[in-house]
């Protein structure tokens, strides 16, 4: 038994519980992992649009180059046009908020401070940057191609001038981050430089400044045949997020993802344009709101918006959280379950061996006392028989005591010999009861005159008290006959003083009984036992312990005996000490019916 329990520990506890705990811990961590998930996903989507808002910066810088080329075809001199360049490109392209020319020696030609305020902040804002008299923080996004004639959307790579290389190597890694932090890990960073510098060779190119905390955006272009003339636009904020707003909405930015990964819902996530300050410029649900600093990912644009990014919000942020439930309740119950099913299992299992070797025990005994059930009448037997044979005894009164002792003995032989193949056939569902009409109390009478001169000799008076003239049953006499006798057995060997049967009829439920009482004065059976003692041999321990011998079969074949009579054979207490069994079996219908 402790080696199966061991087993069981090892082979199938153990390494179940083991793996409920590490089915438990990764359901723990399921939301982590969404997240996670749900978090590389979107990062693909707001990388795809910062990348889209750059190329429409392209677009821009492209859009003003073509413009200032057309200014020039249609103007007499480069010079002229850079004099009138503010009032030309405002009349021409409404991105422009101010349009500037500025030779590279640094004389500004345009806007002349009189156009009007805005003009006249301009100049004092930039002047002396573009005049090249001051240093200033700069992003600035430079291209040698040549506008007129490619206009595709990436600028090919070029060597650039040291001063350039430098701001190069700091530019355009589009920040990856998780939300919170996205400010303060930003990639972008300004240099330091003067609007010459910021030129260098380049032919056209974009910068942004910081002005009082406030962005401006600029594009320069210096066409080939200008001399040093280099034609520039502030673009206006406004006019520039028109622009880009159509982008969020860009179909291929809204397939193939919602909040749990699967491949569905547009609506998902909305996307948003945060400027430098984080404030949402652009969103792809109008009329969303959502704590603006804690997007799912952002991507930086780069060097040509500044601080600015793509971000993710979730529509639902609570459906990961409700996902993970979900699946941490499933995995939890499946594991739950399991474990369940393992220990009831091993339960079932233990209670199973204990059962199998409580019944081995059992049968071991059965063999044990069955031989010595056998051995004793035998040698009882044996020895008046040889003692008669040899003449021994000659006294008629010792003959004849003798003879009755072999007699009762060999009953006794034949008793056990009748319940273990009674047993047996019981056990192999063959034992079938011959049915006649017979009387209950003849039956007890027959029972009690013949077993009542053995128990007087043993010491043991047996009384008859007959409460009923008759009891006509249908069954089998030799079978109800047998019930009485090991009832009477029973009483003799474990009750010593004297024994009571008793014959009486009942009213019972479904009609009325035919009852046998054996009363003893016995020790009685404890209440817990009064069932189990009916079990196939089960004996209690006071009755091994004092060594009455018995097979453990006796009330096992009473009980279903009975019960193939349709009674039953029942134990309680006797009022005053001891047991009463009580054998009740229904009458047959037509004594029911005179009653
Ligand atoms: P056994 O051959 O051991 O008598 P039984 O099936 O007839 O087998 O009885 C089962 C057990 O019930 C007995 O071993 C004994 O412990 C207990 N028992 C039966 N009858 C009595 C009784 N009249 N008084 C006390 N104990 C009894």
């Amino acid at each position: 038994m402790r080696r199966s329990a061991w087993i069981f520990l090892a082979a199938i506890l153990l390494p179940s519980l083991a793996l409920a705990w590490l089915a438990v811990r990764s359901a723990r961590d399921q939301q982590v992992i969404l997240e996670h998930q749900q978090a590389i996903i979107s990062q693909d989507v707001t990388d795809a649009l910062a990348k889209k808002v750059r190329d429409q910066l392209d677009d821009t810088r492209s859009a003003f180059v073509q413009r200032t080329q057309k200014l020039l075809e249609k103007s007499s001199s480069p010079p002229a046009l850079a004099r009138n360049f503010n009032r030309e490109l405002h009349n021409s392209w409404n991105l422009a908020e101010v349009g500037f020319a500025v030779g590279l020696n640094g004389t500004i030609y345009s806007p002349a401070s009189r156009q009007g305020t805005v003009a006249k902040t301009f100049r004092s804002e930039n002047d002396r940057f573009l005049s090249n008299r001051e240093n200033v923080p700069v992003f600035a996004q430079n291209s040698q191609q040549t506008f007129s004639l490619d206009l595709s959307r990436q600028p090919t790579a070029v060597v650039k001038p040291q001063a350039q290389m430098t701001q190069v190597e700091r530019q355009v890694v589009p920040k990856k981050s998780f939300a919170p932090q996205q400010s303060a890990l930003s990639n972008t960073l300004p240099a330091e430089s003067d609007f010459r510098k910021v030129i260098g060779t380049d032919i056209s190119g974009s910068l942004a400044r910081f002005l009082e905390n406030k962005l401006r955006l600029m594009v320069w272009y210096r066409p080939p045949n200008a001399g040093s003339l280099v034609f520039g636009a502030q673009i206006t904020q406004q006019e520039l997020i028109q622009i880009l707003t159509p982008l969020l909405l860009s179909p291929d930015l809204h397939r193939g993802t919602d909040a749990a990964g699967s491949n569905s819902a547009k609506s998902a996530y909305c996307l948003a344009l945060l400027d430098d300050r984080g404030k949402p410029v652009a969103l792809s649900r109008s009329g969303f709101t959502a704590d603006w600093k804690h997007p799912l990912v952002a991507t930086e644009i780069g060097e040509t918006l500044p601080h600015w990014e793509a971000a993710l919000y979730l529509v639902d942020p609570q459906q990961i959280n409700r996902s993970a439930s979900t699946l941490q309740l499933t995995l939890g119950f499946v594991v739950l379950t399991l474990v369940a099913a393992i220990l009831l299992g091993g339960w079932l299992m233990a209670a199973n061996v204990r059962r199998q070797m409580t019944l081995a025990q059992q049968k071991t005994d059965f063999v044990g006392n069955v031989s010595h059930e056998l051995k004793t009448p035998l040698t009882s037997i044996r020895m008046f028989a040889d003692m008669l044979a040899d003449g021994r005894v000659t006294e008629p009164d010792r003959q004849s005591k003798y003879l009755r002792i072999i007699s009762a003995e060999s009953a006794r032989l034949t008793r056990l010999i009748n319940n273990v193949l009674d047993f047996a056939r019981l056990e192999r569902g063959v034992f079938s009861a011959e049915r006649g009409v017979c009387d209950l109390v003849a039956v007890v009478q027959e029972v009690v005159d013949t077993c009542g001169p053995h128990l007087e000799t043993v010491g043991v008076p047996l009384s008859l008290e007959i409460k009923a003239q008759t009891l006509g049953i249908v069954g089998d006499r030799d079978a109800l006959a047998q019930i009485i006798l090991n009832l009477l057995s029973n009483a003799e060997k474990y009750g010593d003083h004297e024994i009571l049967v008793r014959v009486r009829q009942e009213k019972g439920a479904s009609g009325f009984l035919g009852c046998v009482d054996v009363l003893d004065r016995g020790p009685g059976i404890p209440p817990k036992q009064r069932e189990a003692i009916f079990k196939p041999f089960r004996r209690l321990h006071d009755s091994l312990a004092s060594g009455v011998s018995g097979s453990g079969l006796g009330l096992t074949l009473a009980r279903r005996m009975a019960q193939a009579h349709g009674g039953n054979v029942t134990c309680s207490a006797r009022p005053g000490g001891g047991s009463c069994f009580t054998l009740a079996v229904p009458l047959s219908q037509a004594k029911s019916d005179e009653d």
